[in-house]
This record gives C-alpha cells, sequence and structure tokens, in this order.
C-alpha cells in the first residue's frame, strides 16, 4: 500500500486511517517547519499526479476486510504536500464516504479555499483541519515561503468564504515559529481574521518536531500560553487547543498493533511500517515504542541500527533528542 497509512491513534480523531494522495512532494509553499522535506514540485496547479484509480482500488483493498474498517473511527486525507492539489480530490473524498461510511477529516493548508471548486470537494468532509500561519504578507512569506502563484488576501478570503459555506467542524490550525510569526502584530491580525471566520476550534501549534530548517524554532510554553488566552478571551464558548508544548507528542500516532520481535515475518513487517511513518515525520524511539507497542525504546534503537548503519534510515538531533527520519 503507498497511500494508505496507520490506522493510528490521534487526540483528535481516534483511531483514524491515513490516506496520502503523493508519493512526491507537492505543495504551493515551502513552510520552514514542514516535517515531509522541501516541496520538489512549488505549483498551485491541480492535477491528476497520482492516478485517482490507483488510490481507489488501494481504498477497495483495503476495505475488502470490512472487520478493520468498523475497528476505525475516522478517515483522514492527507499528503506529503497539499491534497486539494490532486484533482481527483473530491471523487476521492465522496469515494471514501461510500465505502468506509466513516466520518472523514481533512487535512489542509488552506490556501486554495477561494477556489470555488475546492470548496465544494471539501463540503462532503465531516471535519475540515485548514492552517493559517500569518495574516501579514511579510510573516506569511517568511514562515510559509508561498509559491508566486499565491496572494494572501484571497487565502484569507477563501478562509471566511469557506467557513461560513461549510456546515462540518472546522478546526483552524496555527503554527507559531519563534521570532518569525509571533509578534503581537501578528498575534493581533490572526486574532482579527479569526473573528470574521466561523471556527469550532482553534489549535495553536509550535515547532515540536525536526523542522526543515534549523532556524524554525519553538515558542516558550509561557508564550503559548498567553496567545491561548488572547484567542480564549475572543470567544470564551469556542475550545483552544494547545497541539504542541515543547516536548509534547501525545497527539500522535500510537497504533494498537503488538508485535513478536522475535519472529522474523513479524520484523520484517514491523521493520515496513516503521519505515512508512518515519517517511511522513520524524520519530524519536520513544515515539515509535509508543506506536507500536514495543518492549522499549531502547528495543527500537536496537531493531534500527542496522538500518542506520546502511542508510535507509538517517539520525538527526534536534532539542537533544534523538529523531529517526
Ligand atoms: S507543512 Fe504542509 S503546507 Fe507546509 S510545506 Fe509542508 S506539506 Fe506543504
Amino acid at each position: 500500500m503507498n497511500h494508505i497509512f496507520g490506522p493510528v491513534n490521534s487526540r483528535r480523531l481516534g483511531r483514524s486511517l491515513g490516506v496520502d494522495l503523493f508519493q512526491e512532494k507537492i505543495c504551493n509553499l515551502n513552510c520552514i517547519y514542514c516535517e515531509v522535506g522541501a516541496t520538489t514540485r512549488l505549483t498551485c496547479e491541480r492535477d491528476e499526479y497520482v492516478a485517482t484509480a490507483d488510490i481507489l482500488r488501494e481504498i477497495d483493498t483495503y476495505c475488502a476486510d470490512a472487520q478493520r474498517v468498523a475497528e476505525l473511527d475516522y478517515v483522514t486525507i492527507t499528503a506529503s504536500g497539499e491534497p486539494t492539489l490532486h484533482k481527483g480530490f473530491g471523487e476521492i473524498l465522496v469515494h471514501l464516504k461510500k465505502v468506509t461510511a466513516k466520518p472523514v477529516a481533512v487535512l489542509t493548508n488552506g490556501t486554495t479555499l477561494n477556489d470555488e471548486q475546492v470548496r465544494e470537494e471539501l463540503a462532503g468532509a465531516d471535519v475540515v483541519i485548514p492552517s493559517l500561519d500569518s495574516a501579514l504578507p511579510e510573516s506569511f512569506r517568511r514562515i510559509d515561503r508561498p509559491a508566486r502563484c499565491l496572494d494572501l488576501e484571497k487565502i484569507i478570503e477563501g478562509l471566511i468564504i469557506f467557513s461560513h459555506e461549510y456546515h462540518g467542524q472546522l478546526w483552524l490550525e496555527i503554527l507559531f515559529a519563534r521570532g518569525i510569526n509571533d509578534s503581537e502584530a501578528d498575534v493581533q491580525q490572526l486574532r482579527h481574521v479569526v473573528s470574521r471566520m466561523r471556527v469550532d476550534r482553534v489549535q495553536l501549534n509550535t515547532v515540536a518536531r525536526p523542522p526543515l530548517e534549523s532556524f524554525a524554532l519553538p515558542l516558550s510554553r509561557e508564550k503559548m500560553e498567553t496567545i491561548a488566552e488572547l484567542f480564549r478571551k475572543d470567544a470564551p464558548d469556542r475550545p483552544v487547543d494547545l497541539l504542541a508544548l515543547g516536548v509534547q507528542h501525545k497527539d500522535d500516532e500510537s497504533s494498537s498493533k503488538k508485535f513478536d520481535l522475535a519472529g522474523g515475518a513479524d520484523t520484517q513487517a514491523l521493520l515496513v511500517e516503521i519505515m512508512e511513518m518515519l517517511k511522513r515525520r520524524p520519530c524519536t524511539a520513544a515515539d515509535i515504542n509508543e506506536t507500536f507497542h514495543l518492549e522499549s525504546p531502547e528495543k527500537v534503537k536496537q531493531l534500527l541500527a542496522p538500518l542506520v548503519t546502511s542508510g535507509l534510515i538517517h539520525t538527526r538531533t534536534h532539542n537533544d533528542r534523538l529523531y529517526y527520519q
């Protein structure tokens, strides 16, 4: 399976199956904090970058096992890039709803919502989680490094229109990087945009995992809490979540699968799953241990050592933690 991963246990969405529409990084942004890596195709074009039929076939193969579908809480459409740039996005979403009968969530960078067609396609999702990292052109350029074809004003207009048209859950995610998009003026302008939207939850994030650029630094816990308070003050009934506070990784994958490390075939299958996870985001040994319920982080290190030696997996230290990627 190239496009299906998980299911993973997410604090936000429960047991969620991931559908990744791309195999390479296709995006209209090249965010300094991106965990996927540098954008290889920086484009605003919607296209069928991967054959829709191939993705639908993979979904059907997965869904042939009714029992494992029954155990899912959500299906999440994502991408190594921006999923709405895939021209088959709407068809894939409709198909997922039909064959899984499960609620579908979409993670999007929110830049394509000024396109009426994209808004129509997204209307079928149960939860849409768009991002908006800055409402000021200079900070937006510095943190998200957009393709030339993007215009921040139009992006914001698209987000506002979509928020009022859409009937599902809308959770807006904002990621802050120290000294880049965290000034008083930045926060004030973001609050102003949010006040013009219909948003069910505001989700505040900061750089927690190894970012694409080493200058993408996290905010302090105090600063994140101060910003959260400001958003809470604006709408006391609307939840404001802090997705990352330095060392927090609890929102992430925690599969309920258990593996027998003594068994050769099981070990191979486990390594393939770990590699799939690392393709999407860097993880510590503790993250991997938590996800796959292995014996200990030490066991994970032993297991991955040959892959590190052979160069299949790389390691990188970030905030005094060793990450595999
Ligand atoms: S973080 Fe998301 S929107 Fe930003 S470059 Fe990476 S994939 Fe694209």
